[in-house]
């Protein structure tokens, strides 16, 4: 069986959240009723004229800069055209020969390192209406609320050698996007989409094999399967002395398998040329200097600044920064507790449990930061002990209540005072005399019977730091 080389490079469309549309006023809210989001531009009326977002502009610039591609004063918006009902105007309004952002990069976390993914270009687009298919009506309608509305098209490299390196550049692309607070990130939805282009070659050639373009992939799991099984389609029929014809394939996620949408005779020629209603994009200096400077941090700096302020080590950073919320709910909590190697673990552990057991992002936790350095605090200061800190974490994630108030309440608070411990120790040593003498004798092993016994008499709560201590002193 030859050994192949897997090479896969992206294209991800994300959508920007502007106000306004692209080209005209119209809002671009998600979910009203169809067609009221529409004007004559965006529903492509004849002899109106089209004028440029800055917002949208500022957007794409802004990750330009965030994956370090080079930005381009002046940029052309040309037109690339089909048809397609959702499509008024006939063709849609892209960038082509001279795009907003080049030559970018991405460094991507993998197991064994980091790896850097070449970005191509970040161009501008609008995005097409809505075809819905009614089987009850045996009828299609056109929305056109989301026609017009602001994209950015971020084409890789084709740098990435499994399905998993492209995962892990989607996901640090939607996190740099959802840093920057220009794109809600919603693969379900579609605001954050991508194409996944695949093609084998015997380990060792140098020439790219023949690529099949993947679409219709929703989520990262079908991301990573549709790469998996058209990986397998391909080396069989590699390995069976076929040809792989270049074409887009259409994932199917409930069968998963990729089945061929159009072949390279019926591939669209675009016949892209400059759209004559918008003159060149030019961008001021000024502007670029100033949209630099209001970036805000982005993930790997807050990787660095993790590891150099809280002394987490860099996977555990990466855990924390890898969500923008989560990170927000770590820094927030990290600040009020003070031990914030403590906080992390606590988060990474039980919080990120709780988390994926029912399945819901942070932002829908109802337990706070405070609550969890509240809780770092209390083990901290002797209050409780880590066994009850584990035992009671899934009630105070569940209902939100304040840690010190619930702790006080079931009487869960340790006991440290060494005075009503050593009362609990002088009983267990009295009320076993033989064991006392078995563990003078040597039997030293005897240490957790009288641990053991002096837990069940202060129902646990007994600090076993101080119980140790005692017990050590009373029998030595
Ligand atoms: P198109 O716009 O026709 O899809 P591009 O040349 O712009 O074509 O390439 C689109 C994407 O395909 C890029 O992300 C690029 O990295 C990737 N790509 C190009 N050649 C290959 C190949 N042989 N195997 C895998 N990916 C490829
Ligand atoms: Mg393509
Ligand atoms: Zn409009």
């Amino acid at each position: 069986m030859a050994d192949y080389e897997v090479v896969i490079g992206l294209e991800v469309h994300a959508q920007l959240r502007t106000r306004s549309k692209l080209f005209c006023a119209c809002s671009t809210e998600f979910g009203g009723e169809p067609n009221t989001n529409v004007c004559e531009v965006c529903s492509g009326m004849p002899g109106v004229l089209p004028v440029v977002n800055k917002k949208a502009v500022e957007y794409a610039v802004k990750m330009g800069m965030a994956v370090d591609c080079t930005i381009n004063n002046d940029s052309v918006f040309a037109r690339k055209n089909y048809f397609y009902p959702d499509l008024p105007y006939g063709y849609q309004i892209s960038q082509f020969e001279r795009p907003l952002c080049e030559f970018g990069h991405l460094d991507i976390p993998l197991a064994d390192g980091v790896k850097r993914i070449g970005i191509t270009r970040i161009h501008m687009e609008n995005d097409a209406g809505k075809n819905i298919h009614s089987a009850a009506d045996n009828a299609s309608y056109v929305d056109l609320n989301r026609a017009g509305t602001p994209l950015i098209e971020i084409v890789s490299e084709p740098d990435m050698r499994s399905a998993e390196e492209a995962v892990a550049y989607l996901k640090a692309l939607r996190n740099i996007l959802l840093y920057l607070g220009i794109c809600d990130g919603n693969m379900e939805e579609g605001s954050f989409r991508c194409d996944a282009n695949v093609s084998l070659r015997p380990r060792g050639q140098k020439e790219f094999g023949t690529r099949t373009e993947l679409k219709n992939v929703n989520s990262f799991r079908n991301v990573q399967r549709a790469i998996e099984v058209e990986i397998a389609r391909q080396q069989d029929l590699l390995e069976d002395g076929e040809k792989i014809v270049q074409e887009t394939r259409l994932y199917d996620a409930t069968r998963n398998i990729t089945a061929s949408m159009r072949g390279k005779e019926e591939a669209h020629d675009y016949r892209y040329f400059p759209d004559p209603d918008l003159i060149p994009l030019h961008l001021e200096d000024a502007w670029l200097e100033e949209w630099r400077a209001s970036l805000p941090e982005l993930p790997a700096q807050r990787l660095a600044r993790f590891i150099a302020e809280y002394g987490l080590s860099g996977q555990d950073a990466e855990l924390l920064t890898s969500e923008r919320e989560l990170a927000d709910f770590f820094e927030a909590a990290a600040k009020e507790a003070g031990n914030a190697k403590k906080v992390a673990n606590l988060i990474m552990g039980e919080f990120l449990r709780e988390l994926n057991d029912r399945q819901i992002k942070v932002a829908d936790a109802t337990m706070t930061p405070q609550a969890v350095s509240e809780l770092v605090k209390l083990q901290e200061e002797g209050t409780v002990s880590s066994k009850i800190v584990h035992d009671i974490f899934s009630d105070l994630f569940e209902s939100g209540e304040m840690p010190a108030a619930y702790v006080k309440q079931k009487g869960l608070v340790q006991i440290s005072d060494s005075g009503a411990i050593e009362t609990a120790v002088d009983e267990v040593l009295v009320e076993n005399p033989s064991e006392v003498e078995a563990y003078r004798s040597g039997k030293t092993k005897l240490m957790s019977f009288f641990m053991g016994q002096v837990m069940r008499k202060t129902k646990g709560k007994a600090n076993p730091g101080v119980v140790t201590k005692l017990l050590a002193e009373k029998l030595g």
